[in-house]
């Protein structure tokens, strides 16, 4: 209930910012899909047989280690910025996938979702213009949208945004846009990549037209058999604000994000998230610090890639075997989490949601992650929660479903 339909028995009166805000149709959808028994393929979380329990607590004992001289320190206040080793850890990083930065320019975050957040209290106003993929990431979305920008979708392909699409809405326009937002590798939700040409015809266009490029990087480590090309931040330092996190690689729960900024930028996101949270918990970025400090992370995400390489090919074989004669299409991703499918004609993914929860399995519907236009035959598959006993049995429920709506 909107608190201003509640006038005059309230003395709240919501700000226009918040009553643009609505619920995740996500956390709605999960809501669903939760019963028991039910092969979920519709979550964004990483697989927590991942999550690096015996590296996390030999740290949390060195941090708050008896003699431990940063056991306090862990445990105050700490800077805004983020912890000095961390984000010359985060400027290294960068350094080896082909970007010059400089520690200062990189603040630490609490996720990237912050990241996200941050960015649109600093760039956005009621009215502007911003611009992002067809479809793209719902939570971006939610962290945009109080901001009240008039969010336009590029038309896409299964590379990203089209280059010739970009360039003529941009002409079209008679005012510029803030930015545009962009997932480069392996995107949520279509696990769709931009390859190395798809990467320079985009840049060429927005350098050319002065549109900056908000570039979020959650998941580019997660490849299966080549790194994905170098971050756009590489290729047009000035023109790209860059996010990256912590989730995917070690553990959601640390809630560890950055954002890489150009210097003109990075005092008003740091003043942005001094005032949403002072700064991200210094606890977890000291323990953070202590498990990656000696290349744990070039043992450790190798094997989170072996393993959804795996859950990745069973996905597609499964999808291949069930969805393949009914017209169906997907994604074939080369990294990340998530495969997109879009239903034979006439078919409408929210409509077959309780169809498939009743045969025993759960997707996402797609049409939330679309800015505007949506393809209700759209709907996110995740493949990483699942082993592929489950993939192939819950792949098999779904055609089931599948066929039998379309013999209808
Ligand atoms: N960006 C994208 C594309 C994501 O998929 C996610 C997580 N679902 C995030 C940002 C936020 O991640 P975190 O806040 O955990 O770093």
């Amino acid at each position: 209930m909107n608190p201003n339909d509640l006038q005059p028995t309230t003395p709240w009166h919501l700000a226009e910012r918040a009553e643009a805000m609505n619920p995740s149709a996500i956390r709605e959808i999960l809501k669903v899909t939760e019963r028991p028994g039910i092969l979920n393929f519709a979550g964004g979380l990483p697989s927590p047989e991942t999550f690096p329990v015996d590296a996390m607590r030999d740290a949390c004992a060195t941090v708050l280690g008896k003699d431990s001289a940063i056991a306090k320190p862990s445990l105050q206040y700490a800077s805004s910025e983020g912890l000095p080793e961390l984000r010359q850890w985060v400027a290294d990083e960068m350094g080896k996938h082909g970007a010059t930065v400089s520690p200062e320019q990189v603040l630490i975050t609490t996720g990237s979702q912050q990241g996200l957040d941050l960015i649109a209290k600093v760039l956005l106003d009621k009215g502007c213009r911003l611009l992002v993929e067809s479809p793209t990431y719902l939570g971006a979305l939610q962290a945009f949208t109080p901001m009240q920008p008039r969010i336009e979708s590029v038309a896409s392909d299964d590379e990203g945004v089209l280059p010739e699409a970009l360039r003529a809405q941009l002409e079209d326009m008679k005012e510029p846009a803030r930015f545009m937002y962009l997932l480069p590798n392996f995107q949520n939700p279509t696990g769709r990549t931009m390859l190395e040409a798809r990467r320079e015809a985009v840049l060429a266009v927005c350098r050319e037209r002065g549109l900056p490029i908000v570039e979020d990087n959650p998941y580019g480590e997660l490849w299966f058999d080549q790194p994905p090309p170098k971050p756009l931040l590489a290729r047009w330092p000035e023109g790209v604000i860059y996010l990256g996190s912590f989730s995917k690689i070690l553990a959601p729960g640390l809630r560890l994000g950055y954002v890489i900024a150009p210097p003109a930028l990075y005092s008003k996101l740091l003043q942005a998230k001094q005032a949403a949270d002072l700064h991200t918990p210094g606890f977890n970025q000291r323990v953070v610090v202590e498990v990656i400090k000696d290349g744990f992370l070039d043992q450790h995400v190798p094997t989170i890639r072996a393993r959804y390489h795996a859950q990745r090919d069973a996905m597609l074989a499964a999808l291949a075997r069930e969805l393949g004669p009914t017209g169906a299409e997907w994604t074939r991703p080369v990294g990340g989490m998530f495969v997109w499918v879009r239903l034979p004609e006439g078919l409408n993914a929210q409509a077959l949601l309780p169809k498939a929860v009743d045969a025993g399995m759960a997707f996402v519907p797609g049409a939330p992650f679309y800015a505007s236009e949506p393809d209700a035959r759209t709907l996110r598959l995740s493949f990483v929660t699942s082993t592929p006993a489950q993939i192939d049995q819950g792949m098999a429920a779904l055609g089931k479903v599948v066929r039998a709506t379309l013999m209808r």
